[in-house]
């Protein structure tokens, strides 16, 4: 009897062969009526591995395969697919319906099928059958937290919004002066170090300093929106991400100014600072990721 199913594109399916732990370490699949289909991802996430140039019967071998790692941490994987029909590669991310690969009978196979696995995230294979049509453990809403972020330089005013490390916020080694940075779950705040500046004799004209620390992300809010002052460049920047109660494990603000290594969150980084950037050196590109 065919029944509701995520991993194949009709969304429906057979099982030929059950799982058994030790002995048989997945779910043998076929689209309803023992037919051929595409297999789909059966949640978001980041493929891993995948082999897509067997074209012969393999003893003890998932022949052409995708493995993607979840959201969660669990992984899935699609093994037997025909030779040469992997659509994604490693490091893609795949979306919860996108094709991976189309069903075939490659590696240790005796006919078309799909040899479905679950893997906990230290990748021990448990019994698929429960997930065909449901979440994967602890999955719960998408746990993913985006931060969007913009930065100001006195040359060339606000600059566009990144998102993530899609790219950095800068342009063209221009000091920059304000940062205004935002969250999608959860909550952020951060701080800026004004660089100090000194004039042709050396005297301090601009006093190197922390300046208080921001929750809001608005350009037109001089006092909660933006870190910065509107006129000084900057040359060290604080970033701490407050994770929500409904995510865990804790996620970090992970960031860095110019090509400076990473900082996570405010601890102490390998040199013992607590910040991204260099006193005394203008920060001119800034990289946030949550994670
Ligand atoms: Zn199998």
């Amino acid at each position: 009897m065919a029944r509701p199913c995520r991993v194949l594109e009709p969304l429906r399916c057979e099982i030929t062969q059950d799982y058994k732990a030790g002995v048989h370490n997945g779910i043998d699949l076929v689209g309803p009526g023992y037919t051929l289909a595409w297999e789909i991802a059966h949640s978001d996430g980041v493929v891993v591995a995948t082999r897509n140039d067997c074209n012969w019967f393999e003893n003890g071998s998932y022949g052409n395969y995708v493995k993607v790692r979840h959201d969660n941490g669990y992984y899935t994987l699609y093994a037997h697919g025909a030779y040469n029909t992997v659509q994604v590669s490693v490091g893609q991310r795949v979306k919860r319906g996108q094709r991976l690969m189309y069903m075939g009978n490659t590696g240790m196979s005796y006919g078309g099928h799909l040899h479905w696995e679950v893997r906990t995230p230290n990748d021990t294979r448990i019994d698929p059958t429960p997930y065909l049509d449901a979440d994967l453990p602890n999955s719960g809403p998408n746990k993913e937290v985006n931060v969007y972020y913009q930065v100001k330089t006195e040359r060339d005013g606000w600059l566009p919004v990144v998102k993530n490390l899609e790219d950095y916020a800068g342009w063209a080694g221009s000091p920059i002066i304000n940062v205004a940075l935002r969250v999608d779950k959860g909550s952020v705040w951060y701080q800026v170090h004004i660089k100090e500046q000194k004039d042709d004799e050396g005297n301090v004209i601009v006093k190197g300093r922390w300046l208080g620390k921001v929750t809001g992300c608005d350009i037109n809010d001089y006092y909660n929106g933006y870190a910065g002052n509107d006129k000084n460049p900057i040359d060290a920047i604080r970033i701490y991400y407050n994770t929500p109660s409904d995510i865990r494990p804790f996620k970090k603000a992970k960031y860095r100014v110019n090509n400076y290594p990473y900082v996570y969150d405010t601890e102490p980084c390998s040199n013992g600072d607590d910040f991204a950037g260099e006193y005394g050196v203008d920060a001119t590109e800034l990289r946030v990721t949550i994670e």
